[in-house]
């Protein structure tokens, strides 16, 4: 609906937000109906900080697509965006740029100490259901994105297919953290599913090291960082590595800057 809609020449607004917050009311309704572990669904109090990160991102992700699109030189893209593809083509392309560029962070996230530390606010979470996906730091939402938007910037894509692209990015990170009981079987091979996820979630540091995908799970089979299928994860989620993240917004948006440890 959201590639159909923006390829016919909807605008941006309120087509993309629409979907975004509908599909999100679906999600966290079909985790009420079905969840894969009935816990995740109480509210132990972190919800509030969640919501508060989805917000932050959303306006972090929203400003970087409007820079972006305000600041295009002449030159940028000239003879190298195909533009002559249909609009699902070109979506599906900038998808792939911004999908590896976010899955190159994220798998330098978990060695670098800096990076870790931005990034280790995600891990935090004692739940996987669907605001969790949201549950990342704002500089590391900036970090992630630069690397896929600014090939894209340099190519000349369209900002219709790139915000497509990021929108697409986020509706999935609402399936891949969702609360689902839902298996996609082989089709896991190709998407990051919340099966696959699960087992990136679990609760000491070295046990997650692989699974970085966002959407493409083939980044980890081609740069062999998927983890061993092994079926079902277990509930029990967290990071035991950072037992002195704080459970409050601003206590996370801080923590990164007020501690030096590494992991
Ligand atoms: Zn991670």
């Amino acid at each position: 609906m959201l590639v159909v809609g923006r390829g016919a020449g909807a605008s941006y607004w309120p087509l993309t937000p629409v979907i975004l917050v509908l599909a999100a009311a679906m999600v966290a309704m079909l985790e009420r109906l079905q969840p894969y572990a009935a816990a995740w669904n109480l509210d132990a109090g972190d919800l509030r900080t969640d919501i508060l990160h989805l917000i932050g991102n959303v306006v972090v992700s929203q400003l970087s697509i409007v820079a972006f699109a305000s600041v295009r030189p002449a030159w940028a893209g000239v003879g190298i965006w195909p533009d002559a593809w249909p609009f699902w083509a070109e979506a599906l392309l900038a998808l792939a740029v911004v999908d590896l560029g976010l899955y190159a962070i994220h798998r330098a996230s978990h060695g670098l100490g800096w990076l870790w530390r931005l990034h280790a606010i995600h891990h935090s979470s004692r739940r996987v259901y669907w605001a969790n996906g949201q549950r990342r730091h704002l500089v590391h939402e900036l970090v992630e994105g630069t690397p896929g938007l600014l090939v894209l910037f340099v190519v000349g894509a369209p900002s219709a297919a790139y915000g497509t692209a990021i929108a697409i990015v986020t509706l999935h990170l609402l399936l891949q953290h969702a609360n689902i009981d839902y298996r996609l079987g082989p089709f896991r091979r190709l998407f990051s599913v919340a099966e696959l996820h699960r087992w990136h979630h679990q609760r000491r540091w070295q046990d997650v090291q692989g699974n970085y995908a966002a959407v493409f799970s083939i980044w980890d089979q081609l740069f062999g960082t998927a983890l061993p299928w092994r079926g079902d994860a277990p509930p029990d989620v967290g990071m035991d590595d950072e037992p002195d993240l704080p459970t409050t917004y601003v206590g996370q948006v801080a923590w990164p800057f007020t501690r030096r440890s590494a992991p």
